[in-house]
């Protein structure tokens, strides 16, 4: 059931062919509905944004994104150019619908920055599965801002979950990082990731997640964890906006990432006790049953 109603929302010129056949079977079957069904079923394109805060145009440093005050608020204003960004292109490339959700710890959306032609969803807490408001009736999924995952050489601010006790996750024996993490819990609904924009890195570990169909766009490169080589935002912004728009023509090509159920899995983080001990790092190993509890692991 699922992933039939993810292909009718997902149009691609195959399932508007499709979607004809049936009205034209219909037809014969005399349903007098039938002509007026094909359009809403044709052209509905939902695609779902997930945000993050450290891979924006802009953003190399955990003041930036970690500390409320002036450098937290201007990097949120550079998330939400990012963000308008790919709204215009995803809207360009044929998107009817956009709801962009506010995945950064502390909340980084700035209203009165919201571009027009998307919703947005923000705050805590929010009942039920971690990506409020997806389900298998959207066509593909934005991850906007993203690093990559815990001990990247030139990640820009990379991480998995937790900085402060360097997390670090293997589903099925596969490290994983918040790409992964978002894009497994998107595929449950069948929605494949169509677009990652974030540093160099994380469009390089999309890329061997997601594989060819997904468009990545890279706001800068990493040095280090907290240095980086910055681009200047017009040109990430029309990037983003280009590769929003391309992202929309990989519905249909692009594959929603699916974890294996029941999942192995592996976590590694530190214990911190007291101010005065070095933290301990320790092992927790078990089965995850429901992607949907991923993080909860
Ligand atoms: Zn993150």
């Amino acid at each position: 059931m699922h992933q039939v109603r993810r292909i009718v929302a997902g149009v691609g010129l195959g399932v508007m062919l499709a979607g004809a056949l049936v009205v034209v079977r219909l037809g014969w079957a005399g349903e007098p509905a039938a002509e007026s069904q094909k359009p809403s079923v044709s052209k509905e394109l939902k695609i779902y944004i997930v945000t993050d805060l450290e891979g924006a145009s802009g953003v190399y440093k955990f003041a930036q994104t970690q500390e409320p005050g002036p450098l937290n608020e201007q990097a949120k204003e550079y998330l939400m150019g990012d963000i308008a960004a790919v709204v215009r292109g995803l809207r360009a490339g044929g998107a009817t619908e956009i709801l962009v959700l506010d995945g950064h710890g502390t909340q980084a959306f700035v209203p009165h920055l919201m571009e027009p032609g998307a919703k947005y969803i923000t705050g805590r807490p929010r009942p039920g599965h971690p990506l409020w408001g997806l389900d298998e009736s959207f066509a593909g999924l934005a991850i906007v801002g993203q690093h990559a995952m815990m001990g990247v050489p030139d990640g820009v601010l990379c991480h998995t979950q937790s900085s402060r006790t360097e997390n670090r996750y293997w589903y099925n024996g596969v490290e994983s990082g918040e790409l992964a993490q978002v894009a497994a819990i998107a595929g449950y609904y069948g929605v494949p990731p169509i677009l990652v924009t974030g540093d160099e890195a994380a469009c390089r570990e999309a890329r061997q997640f997601f594989g060819q169909h997904c468009v990545t766009v890279a706001v800068k490169r990493g040095i280090s964890q907290e240095a980086a080589v910055l681009y200047p935002f017009p040109e990430t912004r029309k990037a983003l906006e280009e590769g929003a728009k391309q992202a929309m023509k990989m519905i249909g090509l692009a594959k929603p990432y699916r974890l294996q159920t029941p999942i192995q899995a592996k976590k590694e983080y530190l214990i911190f006790e007291g101010s005065e001990q070095k933290p301990r790092r320790v092992v927790k190993e078990g089965i995850i049953e429901d992607v949907l509890k991923l993080l909860e692991f």
